[in-house]
């Protein structure tokens, strides 16, 4: 099945707003193994969304409009679909009924111009919108199924997951199952070079790798007909590629490194303590930022200035005299320090050029420094993070991945 995306509204040509439903639903068909060829953007404009239906019309089985299913009129997706497949506007009383509800569950009264959303094409199949008011409906013609779906992402996207996922299995013969791993510090290039051989071998898993900040995810996609049978195919496939690239996997169907990190501190009961410079604060947030943190997280401190890193983590002033803040020793001594300050197993510290200004020959920007205390005993080591493209976000936000990237081997050690 191959399928293309419409979007139609003005204000995406304008660039007011970004095509976050196109993302979305790209995202859920390449999960479902249907392939999305063709994503167009299109204004309120009845002649060449006509004009745009007809050529989608002419070269894929699966067409999906967002937008334009509103009750003002510059919404006419409904209308011009309509007109292009030949289906007349019948009204939907059960839709009907539904926005009626929606209006007065909230006190407000219906104008006529919503009855305008219960029209839907003859013979449609109706996706009931219960985060809104227009409802999303499938037609199909011959071998060709257009699906319509409201614009707003908080009703466009709950419809998709809900609705139209199920809708679409129905076609589908067989089950599709995907794994997804997860590997830190090889290049996507890197990964393939080492994978080449498997992805050109596989088909049934299909291996496809994406690249992600500082990060590869590898999704490997089973068919087959039952789920069962897409297990048996996707295990093996799974156990080569970690085979083949180790350590640098450090997760299959996990959400991030911070909840990997999470789940093996708390699988041993060990807690972890921060104290960060260069990150400001982000390597507690991102691990705070999952449930459950508190069990395994005492605190961190955020020791940006020497005298915090002195007066409250117990940096020696002569290493910071003799090495700088950037440095192996600094970045040893903030590691032990947090871990004893907030009583915790492990402290993990960052300290470094964030950017732009700051830099050195010896030390350019993006040199920074991650300690890693356990019990007692300390390692540390450089990162160089720089380079043309790197701004101090991303300088930042990789250094926190190499930090709980590199945490995870000390984790499994203790
Ligand atoms: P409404 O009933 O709100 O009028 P609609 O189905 O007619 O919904 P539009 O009028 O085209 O949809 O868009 C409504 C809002 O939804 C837009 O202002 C925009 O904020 C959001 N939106 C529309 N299309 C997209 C898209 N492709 N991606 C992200 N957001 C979108
Ligand atoms: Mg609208």
């Amino acid at each position: 099945m191959n399928a293309e995306l419409i979007a139609v509204g003005t204000e995406l040509l304008l660039g007011d707003i970004a095509n976050t439903d196109g993302q979305f639903i790209s995202q859920r068909l390449s999960e479902l193994g249907i392939n999305v060829f063709y994503h167009t953007v299109v204004g309120d404009n009845p002649a060449r969304l006509k004009a745009e239906l007809e050529r989608a019309r002419s070269r894929s089985d699966l067409i999906i409009t967002t937008g334009g299913l509103g009750p003002t009129y510059d919404d006419l997706t409904k209308e011009t679909v309509a007109e292009v497949f030949g289906k007349k506007l019948v009204l939907d009383r059960e839709s009907l009924e539904r926005i009626e509800g929606y209006f007065a569950r909230r006190g407000r009264v219906m104008t006529e111009n919503n009855r305008k959303q219960a029209l839907l094409p003859e013979g449609c199949e109706v996706f009931a919108n219960d985060w809104g008011t227009a409802p999303g409906c499938a037609v199909t013609d011959g071998s060709t199924t257009l699906i319509m779906l409201p614009g707003p992402p908080s009703e466009c996207q709950p419809m998709m997951t809900e609705r139209v996922i199920p809708y679409l299995r129905r076609f589908s013969d067989g089950v599709i199952l995907s794994r997804l791993v997860r590997v830190f510090g090889l290049g996507e290039s890197a990964v393939e070079a080492r994978l080449r051989s498997l992805m050109e071998s596989s088909l049934n898993p299909s291996i496809a790798p994406y690249a992600k900040e500082g990060e590869v995810l590898l999704r490997v996609t089973a068919k087959a007909s039952s789920r069962e049978d897409c297990e048996t195919l996707l295990a093996p496939a799974v156990d080569a590629i970690v085979a083949e690239l180790g350590d640098a996997v450090y997760g299959v169907d996990v959400d991030s490194l911070e909840q990997v990190v999470l789940s093996e501190l708390k699988k041993r009961g060990l807690t972890l303590a921060t104290a960060e410079s260069c990150s400001g604060g982000l390597l507690s947030k991102r691990l705070t930022d999952l449930p459950g943190a508190s069990e395994v997280f005492p605190g961190g401190a955020v020791s940006y200035s020497n005298a915090v890193k002195t007066g409250l983590l117990g940096v020696p002033e002569e290493t910071l005299r003799a090495h700088g803040a950037v440095s192996s020793e600094t970045a040893a001594a903030m590691a032990l320090g947090a871990a004893r300050v907030f009583c915790a197993d492990l402290g993990v510290s960052l300290t470094g050029i964030a950017g732009p200004g700051g830099g050195s020959e010896e030390k350019p920007v993006g040199t920074v420094w991650c300690g890693i205390a356990c019990r007692g005993r300390v390692r540390t080591l450089r990162l160089d993070l720089g380079g043309p493209t790197r701004s101090r976000g991303l300088i930042r936000r990789l250094a926190t991945s190499h930090a709980l990237f590199e945490l995870l081997s000390d984790i499994k050690n203790m």
